[in-house]
């Protein structure tokens, strides 16, 4: 610090002084000349020797300056050597003031005052031109002018002559003169010197600052360059660490899902397992209990499974689990809940289901085609399954409760032999049992010949003439008894033996009707849907009749409304071409299902039977009344008869007759009869039969 400061002094000196150097040249000669001047004016005199070697000295030492002065110029390291320099100097200058001092001093015997005050304006010329060489650095000056001014004075107030002290005090007020002015050059010059340095520094200041923005401006824009740089480096890093950080969410979700997947599902199969199941099963619940459906939930397990896997392999047990997964899928509906529920256990849950019927349906379909072959791995396996159910809400009314009372009945269905169904509750496995053995009789019936057609007559209630019969099916079986049809025609539909039994029938009453015992009377036939829906049925019938030559027309045929709905087109066909060949078509159950009016007019229909619910009670219900009336005007519009059925009490006979009606058949006349029976009421009401009592 303090040696920065001694450099910028010994700068400042330097350029004080500078002008003072500059100067030397012509200071130095002006001195020799004047030197040489003042020898002139002495040279008369008896100074000339002393003038001429003080003439020498100051030419020397002037010469001595200017070359000192040049070397200074010329000096690489001024400010270091300036010292050196100045203080040569000052002692040069002192030695030129002293000899001009020493000029003056010779004047003292000068006898000529002229030639003394020459000289003495000589060196008053000197001392003031000498200001403007100088003054820039005082102590020069002073050491220039001291000797001459000391001198001068001392010879001026020595000779004391008027015009020696006048010239004192004149020269006494120039020397003030000239130290003042030669102070206030100084000062000016230091103060140029300030102001110009002062300049500089401002100008460097400014420059500096100049530099110092335009440098700031750069590093602004380098910084804003790496700042973009640095945001586009960020936000690439940001959006690799966000792809990463996608796929790492995805890879976990992923990972969860199949967590979840494993959690929740059966390995081997891919089917749900046990912990989704009672889940799913509790969500049916939920569902079930607000539509008010019932659940079947159906606990199979398999048959002989542990002797296959013990025998065969796991290899080959695992591959039968495999199969049965899969047949179960095919078997099963896309809304039935399957899941395995571990080892050769799976577990089905029905829902939406009406009655329980529907639960003996699937598990028998299951049972049925568990039971046909495995091929697995060149191993022709046999197993069996045996099925527990249980039904929400009949038998409890949450999951595990459930899937508990199923297990129960599973073990039960095992017990007794397996590869049979058993529910929880024990009535409704009597009620099953029960059907399953009305179903293995159903079976071999027809070959038992157990079946056999009743008949009961149909009378036009105006001229009370037998105008037809309607057959009905009869079922005595050798274990059973009697089987009433409502329970039996139902089995033989859902068992497929309608097919076969329905051809007995037509087989039965063409025959009946060929043999001439029951008249001319029509004989109505019932049909049920499946049988509307069999087109090789048609041919059957067709074929039957020309076979036998009786004429087609005796025969009615009995649809149900239900019918028309399943299948119109079938239904049309095949009414079509019975109606084609002669027979006539009676739409049963009139009222009871659904039937839409464009139906009756497309179909070739004959008859309505009106529905035997609408004539209990018509006698004193009018509502009942107005509606049957209703529908005898529309059979009249549409030229059908109409057939009242279920007729039972003379009031409702009477009713019927009021409201037009045609054809009844009820207990009132009739109980259905069998063939002697029909020989009988022929036998006895050949005109009329209005006056009979019932026959029970
Ligand atoms: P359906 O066709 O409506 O037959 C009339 C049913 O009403 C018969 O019952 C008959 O015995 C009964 N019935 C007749 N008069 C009266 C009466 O005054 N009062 C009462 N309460 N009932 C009367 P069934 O013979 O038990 O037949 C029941 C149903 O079984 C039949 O109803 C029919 O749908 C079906 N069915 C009967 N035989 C056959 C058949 O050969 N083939 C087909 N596919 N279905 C048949
Ligand atoms: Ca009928
Ligand atoms: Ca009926």
């Amino acid at each position: 610090m303090s040696e920065a400061i001694s450099n910028t002094n010994q700068d400042l000196l330097l350029k004080q002084v500078k002008p003072f150097f500059e100067a030397t040249r012509s200071g130095g000669l002006a001195n020799i000349f004047a030197v040489w001047l003042v020898y002139g004016i002495v040279i008369d005199t008896q100074y000339q020797a002393n003038a001429f070697l003080l003439g020498v000295v100051v030419s020397i030492v002037s010469v001595i300056r200017i070359l000192l002065s040049d070397e200074f110029i010329k000096c690489k390291d001024q400010s270091k050597n300036i010292n050196f320099f100045l203080i040569s100097h000052l002692f040069l200058i002192l030695i030129i003031g002293i000899a001009w001092g020493m000029f003056a001093l010779m004047q003292i015997s000068q006898e000529d005052e002229s030639i003394r005050n020459l000289v003495y304006l000589i060196n008053f010329g000197m001392i003031a031109g000498s200001i403007a060489t100088l003054s820039v650095w005082m102590p020069a000056y002073i050491a220039y002018i001291a000797p001459q001014a000391i001198s001068i004075f001392s010879v001026l107030s020595i000779q004391a002559t008027h015009t020696s002290l006048y010239m004192a005090l004149a020269f006494f007020v120039f020397i003030m003169i000239m130290i003042s002015t030669s102070l206030m050059v100084n000062r000016s010059h230091k103060k140029e010197l300030a102001l110009n340095i002062k300049n500089n520094q401002l100008i460097n200041e400014l420059n500096n600052e100049v530099s110092h923005r335009a440098h700031t401006q750069v590093l602004l824009e380098d910084s804003k360059r790496d700042l973009k740089q640095k945001v586009k480096e960020r936000t690439l890093e940001l959006e690799t660490i966000n792809d990463d950080l996608t796929k790492e969410i995805l890879e976990k979700e992923k990972a969860e899902e199949s967590l979840e997947y494993i959690a929740y599902h059966d390995e081997l199969t891919g089917l749900p397992n046990r912990n989704l199941l009672i889940e799913r099963i509790n969500n049916a619940i939920q569902i079930a209990h607000k539509t008010n459906f019932n659940l079947g939930i159906l606990f199979l397990d398999l048959d002989r499974f542990k002797t296959i896997n013990d025998s065969l392999g796991h290899n080959v047990g695992d591959k039968l689990i495999q199969g049965v997964a899969r047949r179960l899928q095919k078997t099963l509906r896309k809304e039935d809940i399957i899941s395995r529920n571990g080892g050769d256990e799976f577990v089905i849950v029905l829902q939406q289901m009406e009655n329980s019927d529907e639960a003996i349906l699937v598990a028998q379909k299951l049972i049925g085609n568990m039971t046909s072959i495995f091929e697995i791995d060149g191993h022709k396996i046999h197993i069996g399954v045996s099925i527990g159910i249980s039904l929400y809400p009949h038998d409890g009314d949450t999951a595990i409760e459930l899937l508990r009372n199923a297990d129960t009945a599973m073990f039960t269905a095992k017990k007794i032999g397996g590869n049979c169904l058993q529910f929880y509750d024990e009535s409704m496995s009597n009620k099953l049992r029960e059907r399953l053995i009305l179903e293995n009789e159903l079976y071999t019936a027809l070959e038992r010949n157990e079946f056999y057609m009743v008949y009961q007559p149909q009378i036009n209630c105006r001229t009370g003439k037998t105008v037809g019969f309607e057959s009905l099916l009869r079922w005595q079986n050798r274990n059973l008894g009697a089987v009433s049809p409502d329970r039996f025609i139902p089995l033989l539909e859902e068992t497929g033996l309608i097919y076969e039994v329905g051809k007995w029938i037509i087989k039965d009453i063409i025959n009946y009707i060929r043999t001439n015992r029951i008249g001319d009377n029509t004989v109505a036939i019932n049909l049920s849907a499946l049988q509307c829906g069999d087109i090789f049925f048609v041919d059957f019938i067709k074929n039957e009749i020309t076979k036998s030559g009786i004429d087609a027309t005796r025969i009615e045929f009995e649809i149900t409304e239900s019918l028309l709905i399943n299948d119109f087109e079938k239904t049309e066909t095949f009414l079509n071409e019975l109606h084609e060949i002669g027979c006539s078509i009676a739409l049963d159950d009139f009222g009871t299902g659904y039937t839409s009016m464009s139906y009756l007019t497309r179909l070739p229909i004959d008859c309505i039977k009106i529905d035997q619910s609408f004539i209990r009670g018509i006698d004193q219900i009018d509502t009942l009344k107005n509606i049957v009336k209703a529908i005898v005007n529309m059979c009249s519009s549409l030229e059908m008869k109409n057939i009242f059925e279920g007729v039972e009490t003379a009031a409702e006979l009477e009713v019927i007759k009021q409201l037009n009606g045609e054809i009844v058949q009820g207990y009132l006349y009739s109980k259905p009869l069998d063939v002697y029976g029909v020989d009988n009421w022929l036998a006895n009401n050949k005109t009329n039969v209005s006056h009979l009592r019932i026959k029970h």
